[in-house]
C-alpha cells in the first residue's frame, strides 16, 4: 500500500501546521456542519493525554446532549491527533456554537466525576483522568473567551 496514491482527505490536509487554537468551521455538507475544536497548536504543543481525551469526551458530550441545543448536536469526539475534538451540528452557525461551547466548558468546571464512566457504561472505564480533563477544559475555555 502506497499512501501517496490515495486521494488526499481535506480534513487531514487543511493546512494543519497553520491552524491556530480555537473554533474552526471545517466543512458544511448535506446539512451537517463539522467544527474543529482546536485545543492545541498542531505539531507544537503537548498533546492531550489519551486518558484526558477519554474523560473530556464523556464530560463534554454529556453536557452538549443535556443543553437546550441537544437536538442540533449529532456527534462530539476526539481528533486522532489528540490536538482537539470534532463537533457535528445541524442548524447552528458560528456564534451559536461558540456561545454553546463557552457555556458547556464553563459548566465542566463543576464536574465532580465523568458521567457514564462506570463498568457497564463505558468500554474502557479504567482509562480516565478527571483532573487532566478539567485542566484541558479550563485551558480551552480561555481560548474560547478570547474569540
Ligand atoms: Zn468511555
Amino acid at each position: 500500500m502506497d499512501a501517496n496514491n490515495f486521494n488526499r482527505t481535506p480534513s487531514f490536509s487543511s493546512n494543519c501546521n497553520g491552524r491556530s487554537k480555537g473554533l474552526h468551521k471545517n466543512r458544511h455538507t448535506q446539512g451537517v456542519t463539522v467544527w474543529d475544536l482546536q485545543f492545541k497548536t498542531p505539531n507544537k504543543d503537548q498533546y492531550i493525554t489519551p486518558k484526558a481525551v477519554h474523560s473530556i469526551e464523556h464530560i463534554i458530550f454529556t453536557l452538549l446532549k443535556n443543553s437546550d441545543r441537544k437536538k442540533d448536536i449529532l456527534y462530539f469526539g476526539p481528533m486522532g491527533s489528540r490536538t482537539g475534538f470534532c463537533l457535528l451540528t445541524v442548524n447552528m452557525e458560528y456564534y451559536a456554537v461558540l456561545d454553546l461551547l463557552k457555556g458547556v466548558f464553563a459548566q465542566a468546571r463543576q464536574c465532580a466525576a465523568e458521567p457514564n464512566a462506570l463498568q457497564g457504561e463505558c468500554d474502557n472505564c479504567a482509562e480516565h483522568d478527571l483532573a487532566g480533563a478539567l485542566q484541558e477544559c479550563a485551558a480551552y475555555l480561555t481560548v474560547l473567551e478570547e474569540l
